[in-house]
């Protein structure tokens, strides 16, 4: 498994699951529980959820997923931009762990900016921290104006990463945020990588996998999975799609094959506003 460097060092790895959707519909229960243990078996030991979703089903079926496998998993939620205070941010991170039936979180993260002053939000991340509730903290849908306000802020130069949506489709991040994030070695969390499947059934990318053998999503993973410091968080429910996508890690595309798809999907040309799903 490629793995990233996080800024404390330690490494986590590139591709990991994200579970968005998940847990909502009983009758893709089993098969869902299954994706996200194949997709351990596999390697894809980062897994990323939030509170938000499914008003925390998804928290909920991931704690049934890495039962008896804690250990193995790098465990990433979110925090809501309105329960961000002090106060909120304790006391949603202790119902996260909760519905996670865990001690700790490995990452936790703001999910996007709210009314909130980020000297709150960091003052509870930087205790959670410190309480050994969370390993590390981090930001998510944040732009280059906000994050430079949240690195002035006390503590907030201490971030792993921040989420973003990024794909073959939506490369404004490259223009300005990620040389940024780059500097200053958090890395960038690509959320959405398959644009929610809509990449896919695209003309372009289809021809493009036809033509190297390969899939539409390996493609668009393998594209991703080339950068420096990205971790990739692609969701499946499906185990024949979770070893399709972890397959991406088979299929490192070329300088050649990259140029292609640089063709095929231009990086921006200036700076863009933040997009976000
Ligand atoms: P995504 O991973 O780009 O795409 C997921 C969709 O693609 C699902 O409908 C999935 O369906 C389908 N899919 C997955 N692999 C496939 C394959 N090999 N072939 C065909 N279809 C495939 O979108 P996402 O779920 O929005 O993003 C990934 C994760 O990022 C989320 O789950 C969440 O953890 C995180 N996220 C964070 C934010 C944020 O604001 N921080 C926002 C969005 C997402 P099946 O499940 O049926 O296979």
């Amino acid at each position: 498994m490629k793995v990233i460097a996080l800024p404390s060092g330690e490494s986590v790895p590139a591709l990991g699951q994200g579970t968005w959707n998940m847990g909502d519909d009983r009758g893709r229960r089993a098969e869902e529980l299954a994706a996200l243990r194949l997709g351990l078996d596999l390697g894809l030991t980062l897994i990323d959820t939030a509170e938000m979703y499914g008003d925390g089903r998804s928290e909920e079926l991931v704690a049934e997923a890495i039962s008896g496998r804690r250990n193995e998993v790098f465990l990433v939620s979110k925090v809501l931009p309105n329960h961000a205070s002090r106060r909120g941010t304790l006391a949603a991170c202790e119902k996260s762990l909760k519905r996670l039936k865990t001690d700790r979180l490995d990452l936790y993260l703001l999910h996007w900016s709210g009314n909130v002053p980020f000297a709150e939000t960091l003052e509870a991340l930087t205790a959670l921290k410190d309480a050994g509730k969370i390993r590390h903290y981090g930001v998510s849908n944040l732009d280059l104006g906000e994050m430079r306000e949240w690195w002035r802020t006390p503590g907030g130069d201490g971030i792993a990463t921040n989420q973003l949506l990024y794909n073959l489709t939506r490369r404004g991040i490259e223009w300005d945020l990620m040389p940024w994030l780059r500097e200053r070695r958090v890395t960038v969390m690509a959320y959405s990588p398959l644009e929610q499947a809509r990449l896919l059934s695209g003309q372009p990318l289809a021809d493009f996998a036809r033509r190297h053998g390969t899939t539409p999503a390996q493609a668009a993973l393998a594209w991703l999975l080339a950068k420096d410091g990205v971790i990739v968080i692609p969701k499946s429910g499906r185990r024949d799609r979770v070893k399709e996508n972890a397959g991406a890690l088979d299929h490192p595309l070329t300088a050649a094959q990259i140029a292609e798809l640089d063709r095929l999907f231009p990086p921006p040309t200036g700076p863009r506003p933040l997009e976000l799903l």
